[in-house]
């Protein structure tokens, strides 16, 4: 099913995002995290696109395999990172013919080592330029990444803003945001979406924090604040990664309650492809 339709239904659409692993206990214990998710029915579930090496065709196989043989929708992601467009053509073509529906464009971030963005040769600068490259050639349902906080490379809100109205120009049906603990953020920055004439549906994206050392490396690689409130509970429970992580399910529950309450059109949770966490904030707001 196309993720869009499934927004215009009427949410909340409650999604989570998977990584592919790197070792074979690895897809084991994914496979049982997956497991674990669907019984909660969700909308879709997503697949990130590796930064390199073999994982990035795993991600193919594994929207492959939960579409098909698990029966869930599932949006594989897919970035413009070491891709010409002949390159990024075959990996579209192979998830066409697997049935797949839905794709997250994505620009990607710069290889290890590099800090400046740089297309290779015959590939894309943007999101917006890969969006509309399989606008052009397929009929996939696109998604599209976006930020509540500023993208750290944008040099304003404003350039940011205007470069997420050419992503959805080129076609980007629904946008998910990258994850932030201060919802006030997502809501400044959903006005200040619609101020600038983006309609489609942003859908916050939600990380429950499961450690320390965890949280702070992908808050750094995110962009993500950390806010004040937060940083002082941080540092009252201490290292101990059990109340760091109820906690993190606390902060996590409250956030989406409000958001729920304010009408977000779903919830994407990036589960780290652990399950325990995102089921007690999925618990607390669906009570079956
Ligand atoms: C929901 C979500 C899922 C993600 N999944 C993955 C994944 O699977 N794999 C992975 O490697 N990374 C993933 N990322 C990280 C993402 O690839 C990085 O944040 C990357 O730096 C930006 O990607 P983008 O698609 O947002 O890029 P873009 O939309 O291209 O934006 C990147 C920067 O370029 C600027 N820009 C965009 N278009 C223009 C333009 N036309 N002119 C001038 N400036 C422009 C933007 O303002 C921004 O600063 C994900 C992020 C999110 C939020």
């Amino acid at each position: 099913m196309r993720i869009a339709d499934r927004y215009a239904r009427g949410g909340p659409v409650v999604s989570f995002e998977f990584f592919p692993p790197k070792t074979e206990a690895g897809f084991r214990s994914l496979y049982r995290t997956i497991a674990e998710l669907e019984k909660l029915r969700p909308g879709f579930v997503s697949v990130t696109w590796g930064a390199g090496g073999s994982t990035r065709s795993q991600t193919v196989e594994l929207v492959t395999r939960i579409e098909r043989e698990i029966g869930i929708t599932a949006m594989a992601h897919l970035t413009c990172v070491g891709a010409s467009a002949e390159d990024l053509a075959g990996i579209l073509d192979r998830l066409a013919e697997a049935g797949i529906e839905n794709v997250l464009a994505l620009r990607g971030d710069p290889p290890r080592g590099e800090t400046d963005w740089r297309p290779v040769a015959g590939g894309f600068s943007h999101a917006s330029e890969l969006a509309g490259f399989i606008r052009g050639r397929w009929s996939f349902c696109l998604g599209g990444a976006c930020y509540p906080e500023k993208h750290p490379d944008a040099p304003s809100f404003e350039a940011d803003l205007d470069a997420l109205r050419r992503k959805v120009d080129a076609g980007v049906e629904f946008l998910i945001t990258n994850l932030f603990f201060d919802n006030g953020d997502y809501f400044r920055f959903v006005d200040r979406a619609h101020g600038c004439g983006i309609g489609v549906p942003i859908v916050p994206g939600i990380m429950p924090i499961v450690s320390v050392a965890n949280i702070r490396r992908i808050a750094s690689l995110s962009g993500a604040r950390i806010p004040p409130a937060l940083e002082a509970e941080l540092v009252k429970v201490g290292p101990d990664d059990a109340s760091v992580m109820e906690l993190g399910i606390d902060w996590a529950t409250e956030q989406c309650h409000e958001l729920l309450e304010a009408g977000v059109p779903g919830l994407h949770f990036y589960t780290l492809n652990q399950s325990p966490a995102t089921r007690r904030i999925h618990g607390s707001l669906f009570p079956a």
